[in-house]
């Protein structure tokens, strides 16, 4: 594998080494240990863009792990929960069509994104969401969601539509819920 070193001004055998260092996020200094390349020849870092994009998610995950917010990774795990592409689960949430492709690699969400994300580790939360929208979801993505979600969780809701979440909310005949007795 060879890399262009800009010190040697050609391509040059290269290896993958771990370094730690210390990162300035939004004013909060993050920890991380990332994974630099570095030239054969004369032994200065050279650019590999596969690495750098690897670092920026171990740096910002970093952040996300002090802020508290769920880590790229828990949000790749949380949407592979219900095998969901990218766009379909951001679809799914009501964000914009890249968000959950920018959150994956990196990006920090606000509290907002992050609040409605965590209420997604419920199967049930999701599945209001889903019910909502999956006439307009491709099949390809329906049969996986179905796959996914416990027969039982789909078998409660399609069965009885009017299942309470709370004492407080049932579902209407829409799928939307509605306060009990405020009609
Ligand atoms: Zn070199």
């Amino acid at each position: 594998m060879k890399l262009y070193c800009e010190k040697c001004g050609r391509v040059e055998e290269y290896q993958v080494k771990a370094i730690n260092q210390t990162f300035d996020v939004r004013g909060i200094q993050v920890d991380a240990s990332i994974n630099v390349s570095v030239c054969n020849v004369c032994g200065s870092e050279v650019f590999n863009r596969e690495l750098e994009i690897q670092n920026d998610i171990l740096v910002f995950d970093g952040y996300k792990e002090k802020k508290g917010l769920l880590t790229s990774k828990q949000i790749k795990y949380l949407r592979e929960m219900y095998g969901l592409s990218q766009s379909a689960f951001a679809r799914l949430l009501g964000f914009g069509e890249k968000t959950i492709t920018r959150y994956e690699n990196g990006s920090i969400q606000d509290d907002a994104h992050d609040n409605i994300l965590r209420l997604m580790f419920s199967e049930e939360n999701f599945f209001l969401l889903w019910r909502r929208i999956r006439k307009d979801m491709s099949d390809s993505d329906n049969k996986r969601v179905e796959a996914k979600i416990s027969k039982e969780e789909q078998t409660t809701f399609e069965y009885n539509p009017k299942i309470t979440t709370s004492l407080l909310f049932e579902m209407d005949s829409k799928g939307g819920l509605a306060v009990n007795g405020c009609n």
